[in-house]
């Protein structure tokens, strides 16, 4: 706008009314030279910041399936348990069964496929709200943050019959391929630092899982929310 102005001094009245102590020149140079100063910082910040935040993400997400990883579910937990009104929080240990089989049979990338399918699985079954994360290999968790235990005992058994379910297409095959998953549950947990034992208490119970035949779900010692109370 100023510099549209300026033109049309030029036009008007060619170089001689651009002198510094028009007024015109004055408002002109001190706003040209105000904007030289916080322009350049102002972008270095929004670009950094634009970084910091993109590097933050990438910290807390697992790269195949942009799923929370350890780190990011460790710092949604530490969110969720700030809050003076929290829940307590269920954890389910989802882990695929005979995943190596699928490896040897069908291929690296075949076995890429299923986890990310697994991975969509878990994103569209959980809760809004609840959290979702891929911690190694084949293994997920989903963290009910605002249920009890009937509650999180159903959605462990809803994600191992919706993960049966599933015909998974692999790039470049016609075949389809099929999995099941064995699920372990924890108690409720009230603290972010308690999420490690909930970790070991889903994870015995997931053992059990396997050794009892897998494609099944089990909860940790005690647990009764599958029977009607909380666990
Ligand atoms: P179980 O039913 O007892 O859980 O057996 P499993 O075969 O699922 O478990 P195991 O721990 O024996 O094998 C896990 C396999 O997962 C071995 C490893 O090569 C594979 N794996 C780990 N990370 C990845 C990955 O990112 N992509 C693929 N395709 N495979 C992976
Ligand atoms: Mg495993
Ligand atoms: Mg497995």
């Amino acid at each position: 706008m100023l510099n549209a102005i300026k033109f049309v001094k030029i036009v008007d009245g060619g170089l001689p009314a651009l002198h510094m102590d028009s007024q015109f020149q004055m408002v002109f140079y001190i706003y040209m030279s105000s904007l030289a100063t916080v322009l350049p910082p102002a972008i270095v910040w929004l670009v950094l910041r634009r970084l910091t935040d993109d590097l933050r993400s990438m910290a807390a997400r697992d790269p195949l399936t942009q799923l929370l990883n350890r780190r990011g579910l460790s710092e949604a937990l530490q969110q969720h348990f700030h809050s003076r009104h929290a829940t307590p929080a269920y954890l389910l240990l989802v882990d695929i069964d005979h995943f190596k089989r699928i490896n040897d049979t069908y291929g690296h990338h075949a076995g890429d496929a299923v986890l990310c399918q697994v991975a969509k699985v878990l994103r569209a079954t959980v809760r809004r709200g609840d959290l979702a994360g891929r911690i190694g290999g084949e293994e997920f968790v989903a963290i009910c943050l605002d249920t009890d235990g009937v509650g999180a005992a159903h959605l462990a058994e809803r994600l191992r019959s919706v993960i049966e379910s599933q015909a998974i297409h692999v790039a470049g095959s016609d075949h389809l391929l099929h999995c099941t998953a064995t699920i372990g549950v924890s108690h409720h947990f009230a603290s972010p630092h308690a999420w490690e034992g909930a970790m070991r208490e889903a994870d015995a119970a997931l053992y059990r899982g396997k050794a009892a035949g897998r494609n099944r779900v089990e909860w940790a010692e005690g647990f009764h929310g599958h029977a009607g109370a909380p666990g």
